[in-house]
């Protein structure tokens, strides 16, 4: 007799789920295919298959950005503040500019505004600081994606030492809507969580109230430890658990990188990053955004990023851009199982931009021994062979982005709408027409 009622219950609750629709957009920085082959050959062996090989959608995704003077004018390799505001609100625009208009200074509106417009609640968890680039692109406005705190919003600061900000034209003081750590307090997203504090723990340049304190009078519960994250529940988050950019899971023995190649390359392999300890993973914060977000009967959007892919190939860091993508790969069989059992979630998965790091021979196709001008690693692989990985795009401080084509992914929920060719903007397009907006 109680089989009939339980079915009946279970009937009632999948109605109840049915009627919304959810969309979790993953956007791994930097993940070409070169990062997601670099991460299989380590991770699953060549023949092997990560998470993301296993998906049902597969596309190609043109990675668009315009010239900030002539924006009619093409640039062939983008940064993740104009690749992310393409996705986020489906209008290009150039390098380092926070969903805003190359030239003309205007704020074209964003999925998440459109979404909690509607009454869909948002969220955004990152590796990288929240102000970062890609959360930023999803949640703020800004002329310069390094216009992340107050501290940067003084006239005359440097951006990583390179060049002026011109920040204070955003303040709040010149009807500005402030750096993007003051927009996150003051704005409307439910669930920030990933790195940054440091953005965070300062007073507001316009009316010096502490941004931490304003997050609060917002309705933020804040949270700046993993405990903070098992233990604290609320409809509003905002969770800091690093200065900056989070540390990453796994780094090569004794710290070991790519080189420069002087007589024979010392192979290594992966070991855990001891400064990850009391880390949350990218997994246990997307499973606390997805509990957080899902309570709300409209439906939700989140965003995810696994941001050290990109940052640990600038650093030519090859165990730190495999581990990153193992957390990706991780989180995206999380969030898999969490749209089985809430079906109307379409689940993206995709990557901003192009980077540095390449596959080459271990030993040079035409004899002899490789002969690359750039930085070579030579990574033991656990099924007990050697893989080469070159990074070659400066012999700066830093490897550069590249401007190949990134992959795009999708559940069975998207087939239909994905197409096997399309450009950022038309991820935008997707989610807003799949959430009705
Ligand atoms: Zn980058």
């Amino acid at each position: 007799m109680f089989k009939p009622i339980f079915l009946a219950t279970s009937l009632v609750l999948l109605n109840a789920q049915a009627m919304a629709n959810n969309v979790i957009l993953i956007i791994g920085d930097g993940m070409d295919d070169q990062q997601i082959s670099i991460a299989r050959n380590y991770l699953q062996g060549a023949q092997g298959q990560l998470v993301l090989d296993k998906m049902p959608v597969r596309g190609s995704v043109k990675v668009i950005t315009v010239d900030e003077d002539n924006p009619s004018k093409k640039v062939y390799v983008a940064d993740s503040a104009n690749s992310a505001s393409s996705i986020a609100t489906g209008v290009n625009t150039s390098r380092g500019r926070i969903s805003s208009t190359a030239k003309t200074n205007q704020h074209p509106v964003t999925i998440m505004e459109l979404a909690k417009a509607k009454g869909l609640a948002t969220g955004v968890v990152s590796t990288a600081s929240v102000t970062d680039a890609t959360p930023a692109a999803f949640i703020s406005h800004s002329k310069h994606r390094g216009c992340e705190g107050p501290e940067q919003m003084e006239p005359g600061k440097l951006f990583y030492g390179m060049y002026k900000l011109d920040c204070d034209s955003d303040g709040r003081a010149n009807g500005g809507k402030g750096s993007i750590a003051e927009q996150i307090v003051m704005g409307s997203t439910d669930v920030v969580l990933g790195g940054g504090l440091k953005h965070f723990d300062q007073e507001s340049d316009y009316d010096s109230e502490h941004l931490l304190t304003k997050a609060r009078v917002n309705g933020f519960s804040v949270l700046q430890d993993a405990q903070d994250l098992e233990n604290i529940e609320g409809d509003r988050l905002l969770g800091l658990f690093s200065p900056s950019t989070m540390p990453v899971i796994w780094q090569g023995t004794k710290g070991a990188k790519a080189e420069k190649i002087n007589g024979d390359l010392k192979a290594f392999s992966c070991e855990p990053n001891l400064g990850f300890n009391g880390m949350p993973t990218l997994q246990t914060m997307t499973e606390k955004a997805l509990n957080t977000l899902a309570r709300n009967d409209d439906g939700f959007i989140l965003m995810v990023e696994s941001a050290s892919i990109d940052k640990q190939s600038h650093y030519r860091n090859p165990c730190g851009h495999i581990g990153e993508l193992k957390q990706l790969d991780e989180t995206v069989q999380f969030v898999l199982d969490f749209a089985k059992s809430h079906p109307d979630t379409l689940v993206l998965v995709t990557a901003d931009h192009g980077h540095a790091a390449q596959i080459v021979p271990a030993g040079s196709l035409f004899g002899g021994q490789s002969t690359s001008l750039g930085r070579v690693a030579l990574v033991d692989t656990p099924e007990g062979s050697q893989m080469a990985i070159n990074y070659a795009t400066s012999e700066g401080q830093a490897e550069e982005h590249t401007g190949v084509n990134v992959p795009i992914f999708g559940n069975d929920v998207a087939e239909g709408l994905v197409p096997s060719n399309l450009e950022q903007t038309d991820i935008f397009s997707i989610m807003k027409g799949y959430l009705d907006l």
